[in-house]
């Protein structure tokens, strides 16, 4: 009598678990089995009639259990960002208030200033444009609290492992340091990101789009509001989409493509599908941030390109 062996589910590190199949089960049944080849490629002794001993399988990899559980709940977390987790950490109290204050202020600043200039306002020149301009208006003390305490706070404590990227709370860009790319309304940083994204268009062509490119604080934070809105002040799992306040990439020089046939579906699963990000894996040159699975605690973005180190 032979058992044969198929897997009844892949757990975040890839290990399986194993299910024996009974004799006369069916074959088509057994995922990795089915499918040309499965079956008749399996030597004797490669159909095991025990499963493997996972804290031994462990072992060999130098792991405890403790590891494999600490794995198994990030991988849990990066499976769905968007949803409640064990220990995720929630705004304190004292700024909850200003919140939707804070993001209606720089929503009106946004439109102050245009989607695309907005980009590059550092937060100096939005604090004197806010008291003299009605439409925008000066940020009450609790707004600032709040998006000071976002932007000094250790991201780390909320589950963010990615490095801090700008230091300066104020500064905003100057057109010394960032090009303004007309047709998508983005600024570029002249050094890098600007020769990069059209070395990019020109291997990959018109459907290559630009959907964001430099952004200082002031626009990460309108973003990042928005985030905490949508999670009911849940910090930690709106990191998990995009990075807080500071520890932006697109803070320093990275930026978002997309498909011209996507749309609004540009920042989805839909576009790792695409024909524009298929013929991106073909670059060499071009390395994405946030790879599937990455140590930063962000979920896979394939638009996200990296620039610089
Ligand atoms: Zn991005």
């Amino acid at each position: 009598m032979k058992w044969l062996i198929g897997a009844s589910g892949t757990s975040a590190l890839g290990i399986t678990a194993y299910r024996l199949l009974g004799p006369g089960a069916d074959i088509s049944s057994a995922p990795g089995l089915s499918g040309a080849g499965g079956l008749s490629e399996l030597a004797p002794e490669q159909i095991l009639s025990e499963a493997p001993n996972q804290l031994e399988f462990l072992d060999e990899f130098g792991w405890t259990e403790a590891d494999l559980e600490a794995v198994r709940l990030d991988s849990k977390k990066m499976q769905s960002p968007d949803r409640y987790a064990e220990g995720d950490v929630f705004l304190p109290s004292e700024f909850r208030q200003a919140l939707p204050s804070a993001l209606a202020r720089l929503n009106r600043a946004q439109g102050y200033y245009g989607h695309g200039f907005f980009n590059i306002v550092g937060f100096k020149q939005l604090f004197e444009t806010a008291g003299k301009t009605t439409e925008i208006g000066r940020f009450s003390i609790d707004e600032l609290g709040l998006l000071q305490w976002l932007f000094f706070e250790d991201a780390k404590n909320f589950g963010f492992k990615g490095p801090k990227v700008s230091m300066d709370f104020l500064a905003g860009f100057t057109s010394g340091q960032v090009h303004y790319e007309r047709q998508f309304g983005q600024f570029l940083f002249r050094e890098k990101a600007k020769p990069l994204w059209e070395r990019m268009r020109k291997d990959i062509g018109r459907d290559l789009i630009l959907t964001s490119g430099a952004r200082a604080l002031p626009k990460q934070c309108g973003l990042f509001l928005a985030k905490l809105m949508d999670s009911q002040g849940n910090v930690s799992l709106a990191s998990r989409s995009l990075a807080p306040p500071g520890y932006s990439f697109h803070g320093s020089g990275d930026f978002d493509v997309g498909s011209r046939h996507l749309g609004d579906e540009n920042f989805t699963h839909l576009f790792a599908r695409s024909d524009v990000f298929r013929r991106m894996q073909g670059l060499a040159y071009i390395e994405l941030r946030y790879p599937a699975g990455n140590r930063f605690g962000v979920r896979f973005e394939p638009w996200h390109v990296k620039v610089g180190s």
